[in-house]
């Protein structure tokens, strides 16, 4: 069956009572202050429907939802070979910030979308373009089809007084030779990727392309391929929830991402994109309620890629 209005605001109020059971990210005060009670749902059909509740037009910080994006814009510039050296295709096990695997593997990342992966993926871009950051925000206000999304300067300033763990990991990947500039600078562009201001209704417009072989919104040309796209949800669908991957494969089964922003999306291939948000998260960094959310809509319309 096809969400209703109804049925999302009917499974916002069921995941509700799990608000007060998580956590808000609070390794930076921007994050710290959002409050705890929002909660949005969006699903964006391949035709442009958007069908939408709770807090859904609000931006918040996505995150490492961007993760997804600095490897889109990767793929549309490196040769697969150029990419797949520098990072794996693995899911970690560990938390995302984790640096265990890194010592032992040589300086290369388990996968894109644990932080090591994207650093490496931001090193990527800051080698192809001129201006990264004006590139990213030009792919994303076409993709979401909203010319208003901006940087939040304040969450990335503030990540990038709290970056000694993200410039440790990079600092790492250079010593083994796998980081080409200079870490400050690609930090920089890293945390303002993260620091994306968008809202449910935004993100379930911009990841599309993936339930689409890869063309996006409006578009009449693809952004990948559509084996890229294929490629892209398997890793999704194996690592991006970190951790938490197994259990979301089982619990949703949809490729996803998280960020600790307390947003998800969610990809329903060749039909839609879903995106939640609900700020505490659990132990693994993903949204709480949300993924409940998400659970709870999967099995309502009966839709899983298992
Ligand atoms: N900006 C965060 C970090 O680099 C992103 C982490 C996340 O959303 N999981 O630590």
């Amino acid at each position: 069956m096809k969400p209703t209005e109804e049925l999302l605001a009917s499974i916002l109020d069921e995941v509700r009572p799990l608000i007060g059971q998580g956590k808000v990210a609070d390794y930076i005060p921007a994050l710290a202050e959002v409050s705890a009670d929002k909660l949005g749902i969006a699903v964006c059909y391949n035709d442009g429907e958007i069908i939408q509740s709770g807090d859904s037009n609000e931006g918040f910080s996505i995150q490492s939802i961007s993760k997804v994006l600095s490897l889109t814009l990767a793929m549309t510039l490196y040769e697969p070979e150029e990419i797949w050296s520098r990072v794996g295709k693995e899911p970690s096990g560990h938390a995302f910030n984790s640096m265990i695997q890194l010592e032992m593997e040589s300086g290369i990342p388990r996968n894109p979308f644990i932080n090591a992966g994207a650093l490496v993926v931001s090193d990527l871009l800051h080698s192809r373009l001129s201006a990264p950051q004006y590139r990213m925000l030009e792919l994303v206000r076409e993709l979401a089809c909203n010319p208003h999304i901006v940087y939040d300067k304040a969450v990335a300033s503030s990540e990038m007084q709290h970056s000694d763990r993200n410039a440790s990991i990079a600092y790492l990947m250079r010593s083994f030779g796998n980081f080409e500039n200079e870490v400050m600078p690609v930090l920089t562009n890293y945390f303002s990727y993260c620091a994306l201001k968008m809202s449910c209704v935004d993100l379930a417009r911009t990841f599309n392309y993936l339930a689409n072989k890869g063309l996006p919104l409006g578009a009449k040309k693809t952004i990948i391929s559509q084996t890229q796209s294929k490629q892209m949800n398997a890793l999704l669908a194996t690592c991006g929830l970190y951790d938490g991957a197994g259990e979301f494969a089982y619990r949703v089964g949809m490729p996803g991402k998280s960020g600790v922003g307390g947003g998800i999306i969610a990809i329903v291939p060749g039909e839609m994109t879903i995106c939640v948000w609900s700020p505490e998260l659990d132990p693994s960094g993903n949204s709480l309620a949300g993924t409940a959310a998400l659970e709870l809509l999967a099995e309502r319309i009966g839709r899983s890629i298992f």
